[in-house]
């Protein structure tokens, strides 16, 4: 294999709702909230890590009917990423075949796309270090179908809404490459603007517009890309 460029997606994540991408219960402090974000542990900065991201892309995009073939509709039937490591599933030659061997069977490759984590931008970064960018908590409640009230709150942290992160990707292009692999990217990227990232997706949370998309420096429109 040989590879030929290594192309750079660059942009702005703009959060048009609050975002929740969750930290895990290990990290909760003693008295802190039961459903935290993700932070720096040294900066205590929200971040989006490059695994959320990566992970929504391909999950959105292994649903969508243009990039099924047998191997990933069966993974997806499964509930699984696909694992075909098959030349030419573009699941598996651009996010990598999930718990296969690498270059298994007939020379797949290595992934080719990394996602980076997305910081704050500087000027929100600069808001946060100065105490202006508080996170939001948000309280949940079930409704009593009787009753009518709602009833057990419970708190979500969430990064408020306008905050913007980095969006910071790289993408493998290997001799015999396909054009088309890059613009399946472009379309997870649009598909997750149409839904959501992190948690609370489907109650408000997550919604997001990927602003000043280029790569290696020149515009990506993502209204001209087409996902139905
Ligand atoms: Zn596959």
């Amino acid at each position: 294999m040989k590879l030929i460029n290594i192309r750079q997606l660059t942009g702005i994540i703009r959060l048009r709702s609050g975002l929740h991408i969750g930290a895990g219960k290990d990290s909760v402090e003693i008295g802190g909230m039961d459903q935290p974000i993700i932070k720096d542990p040294v900066s205590k900065e929200p971040y989006i890590p490059g695994s959320s991201l990566k992970g929504k892309l391909r999950s959105l995009l292994e649903t969508s009917a243009f990039m099924q073939n047998e191997g990933t509709r069966k993974a997806v039937l499964n509930g699984h990423p696909c694992d075909c490591g098959r030349k030419g599933c573009p699941a598996c030659t651009i996010f990598g075949a999930h718990a296969a061997p690498q270059d298994c069977e007939d020379g797949l490759g290595p992934t080719r796309l990394i996602v980076r984590d997305a910081t704050l931008t500087p000027e929100y970064r600069e808001l946060f270090q100065q105490g202006r960018l508080p996170m939001e908590v948000k309280y949940e409640n079930i409704i009593h179908r009787v009753k009518g009230v709602a009833e057990h709150p419970r708190p979500l942290e969430r990064v408020p809404a306008g905050t913007c992160f980095t969006l910071n990707m790289a993408f493998r292009v290997y001799e015999g490459d396909s054009e088309d692999l890059l613009d399946k990217v472009y379309k997870g990227l649009k598909l997750i603007q149409l839904d959501a990232l992190g948690g609370g997706g489907s109650r408000g949370s997550g919604q997001v517009v990927f602003e000043d998309l280029k790569i290696d420096g020149q515009p990506v429109d993502l209204n001209k890309i087409t996902v139905f």
